[in-house]
C-alpha cells in the first residue's frame, strides 16, 4: 500500500519515498511532476520509440517503414504494396503518431509528446 509520503517508482512501480529523485531499487531516475499519480499513469510518459516511429513514417511512410520498425510486419509489408494505400494509409498513421493515438503490434499507444493523455 502506498501512503501519502510515498509514490510508484516510473520504472519499476515499487513503493518509494516521495522525495527520493532517485529510485533506491531500480536506480531510475523520478519525474517529481508525477509523484502522486498511480502507477499505470506514470507510464503515460513519452514512448522512445515515438520519434523514430514518426521519421519513418514521414519518410518511408508509403513503404510501411513505420510498422517494419514497431513490428506490424503483415501490414508493413501490405502497406509496401500498395505504397501506404496511395499515401492515404500512410498519412493517416502519420497523423496517429503525432497526436499519440497510434498502437503498436501489442495494442499499446506510442505515446507522443504532442498529447500525453
Ligand atoms: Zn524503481
Amino acid at each position: 500500500m502506498k501512503t501519502e509520503d510515498e509514490k510508484y517508482c516510473v520504472e519499476c512501480g515499487q513503493v518509494i519515498n516521495v522525495k527520493a529523485e532517485v529510485c533506491p531499487l531500480c536506480g531510475a531516475k523520478q519525474p517529481i511532476f508525477y509523484a502522486n499519480q498511480p502507477f499505470q499513469q506514470n507510464r503515460s510518459i513519452q514512448d522512445d520509440r515515438w520519434l523514430p516511429a514518426l521519421l519513418f513514417c514521414l519518410f518511408l511512410g508509403p513503404f510501411g517503414g513505420h510498422r517494419f520498425y514497431l513490428g506490424q510486419i503483415g501490414t508493413a509489408v501490405l502497406q509496401l504494396v500498395t505504397l501506404g494505400g496511395c499515401g492515404i494509409w500512410s498519412l493517416i498513421d502519420l497523423i496517429m503518431i503525432i497526436v499519440g493515438k497510434y498502437k503498436d503490434k501489442d495494442g499499446q499507444y506510442i505515446k507522443s509528446p504532442v498529447n500525453n493523455n
